[in-house]
């Protein structure tokens, strides 16, 4: 083909037969600006040739998938093909899955051109040189680094063999002694080398037996209200992302591979700007001056502290069991509201309940437990169980100390003493439209889903822009299969999302997308509904 059309590239699509996989080429870009083609290469187990132990359950399966990515792309480098391999994070990604033994790979190529026509030369050392060649060194038990391979997927299994454990013994979180939870920069999420590894404090030590590493010991964080405090600097915030990533199984040599929280736990944040439609604020939010009921309140442009108790109870709502809370990036006067300030401000004139009056209620009565960080405040130490203190990055428990300062009064008294439960919405399912709408991760930070965007900048859990798209093709699934079908529930909507997941993974999600995305969590699910400035509530 070289020298004609670029149009000519059309005729690529379909089947090739190579010497060890089948290619299929799925989509062909039109011209040379348009977003890359795409492909499909299937592996059969008998050349693929991995044993069945790196691959027997899902969890083990996603491990392999995941190190089979990361080798492809170190083995694509200088190549015109793409593979979405992901960073730190083990996600399940359509662009690679063990299917029975099978590897199936997807991947993105820009056919290469001179100006309107068909570079060939280029094109078939992409095709017929690179993909080959990546095959057989990263996609061949045979060829493969098998320490690594192995090392790989134990790794994963224990993360999540690690978090699994976590219920039974009523922890939400826990944090493996020499774990490293600084990361280089903000736009850098690998281990920062000069880090000081994590210790446990030795009343809050735990063991947990893992299937490949054995025992394992660290801080395990019991259910209920935990308070982490200490001076600016010391790292609090560190070991609150950490958590907040713990919903994740990381890669070998990240340093969180045994850093873990539940998996229905969600970071709250302030949010100011954001939608909020219909939801009960009620606890936090009484008697606004525009006389709107907080029971049923919506806004288009919420205040960071409405936008805060939004977010806790929509958390709430989807199923959360522990929240997670950063005073840098909450709303103050949701958060605390001092002696004085009440003794000035009367109750009937402030709005607000504070959540240092329902964290208690929150978890006695809803069974959410809640990690905080505050080195601002000291009114949390009357509601914790247990202080945490962060002191030159290393975690003390002072929950001794903090239950003296307790006893002594500060003037200041609780302003409520119940959590009520959340109400539950049922998504309209014309929230959306559904005639196949462009659905356009823009990084981590919004979706395109049709003509609207969904700004995502707050879901501070989302961490790959294939959850992004993952998102957008969910909902868009969750409206086409009558899982949103204005009767049920978001609560209920999202079981029936998780159960599917469960039983078909990526296909779940969507059966025929042609490009890259990750399963997303149904917390990110709903806070992506909750956001779409289309959303319409049924009931
Ligand atoms: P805080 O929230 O207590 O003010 P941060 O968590 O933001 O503190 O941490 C402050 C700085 O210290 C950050 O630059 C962070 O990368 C660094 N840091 C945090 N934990 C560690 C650690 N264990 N070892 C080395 N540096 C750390
Ligand atoms: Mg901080």
């Amino acid at each position: 083909m070289h020298g004609s059309s670029y149009g000519r590239y059309k005729s690529l699509r379909g089947s090739w037969s190579f010497d060890s996989f089948e290619l299929e080429v799925q989509r062909v870009q039109p011209d040379p600006f348009a977003p890359a083609s795409r492909c499909q290469v299937r592996v059969e187990p008998r050349v693929a040739g991995f044993p069945e132990q790196l691959w027997r359950n899902p969890v083990r399966a996603r491990g392999l998938a995941g190190f089979l990515l990361r080798a492809v792309h170190r083995q694509l480098r200088d190549s015109r093909l793409r593979v979405d391999a992901g960073g730190q994070e083990v996600l399940d990604r359509s662009a690679c899955q063990i299917a029975g033994g099978a590897v199936v790979l997807r991947l993105g190529i820009d056919l290469p051109g001179r100006g309107r026509t068909i570079d060939g030369h280029a094109a078939a050392r992409a095709l017929c040189d690179d993909l080959p060649e990546a095959v057989e060194a990263a996609l061949r038990y045979a060829t493969a680094d098998q320490r690594r391979a192995q090392e790989f997927v134990d790794s994963v299994e224990d993360t999540d063999a690690l978090r699994r454990a976590l219920d039974p013994r009523g922890l939400v979180a826990f944090v493996a002694d020499g774990a490293i939870l600084p990361r280089r920069s903000g736009v850098d999420d690998r281990p920062l080398a000069t880090a000081v590894p994590f210790d446990s404090p030795e009343s809050l030590r735990v063991e947990i037996e893992l299937p490949n590493r054995g025992t394992i010991t660290g801080m395990g964080v019991p259910e209920g209200i935990t308070l982490i405090a200490g001076g600016g600097f010391h790292g609090k915030s560190t070991l609150l992302r950490a958590l907040e990533d713990g919903i994740y199984d990381h890669v070998p040599g990240d340093g969180r591979e045994l850093v873990v929280c539940r998996d229905d736990t969600v970071k709250i944040r302030a949010e100011d700007g954001r939608r909020v439609h219909r939801v009960d604020v009620s606890p936090f939010v009484s008697h606004l001056p525009t006389g709107a009921d907080t029971r049923d309140f919506s806004t288009d442009n919420a205040s960071g502290s409405t936008s805060q108790a939004a977010a806790i109870a929509e958390a709430v709502e989807a199923g959360a069991r522990a929240l997670l809370v950063d005073e840098d990036t909450a709303a103050t006067n949701l958060m605390i509201r001092d002696a004085r300030m009440q003794a000035l401000v009367a109750k009937e004139a402030e709005p607000l309940t504070p959540f240092v009056d329902l964290v208690r209620p929150l978890h006695r009565q809803r069974g959410v437990s809640t990690v905080l960080v505050m080195g601002g405040s000291g009114d949390y130490i009357d509601v914790a169980d247990r202080v945490l203190m962060m002191d030159a990055y290393h975690a003390r428990d002072v929950t001794g100390r903090a239950r003296e300062l307790a006893a002594r009064p500060t003037g200041r008294h609780a302003e409520a003493d119940e959590f009520p439960p959340v109400r539950h919405r049922v998504p309209d399912p014309r929230s959306l439209e559904t005639d196949r709408p462009r659905v356009r991760a823009r990084g981590v930070d919004a979706l395109t889903l049709g003509e609207s965007t969904v700004d995502l900048r707050a879901v501070e859990q989302i961490v790959d822009a294939a959850q992004v798209t993952g998102i957008g093709l969910a909902l868009v699934t969750c409206v086409r299969e009558g899982l949103i079908d204005g009767t049920r529930s978001l609560a209920e909507v999202l079981d029936a999302y998780a159960a599917r997941v469960d039983r078909r993974g990526p296909a779940a999600v969507d059966d025929h997308y042609v490009g890259d995305f990750a399963v997303p969590r149904r917390f990110e699910l709903a806070a992506a509904l909750n956001r779409l400035r289309t959303l319409r509530i049924a009931a």
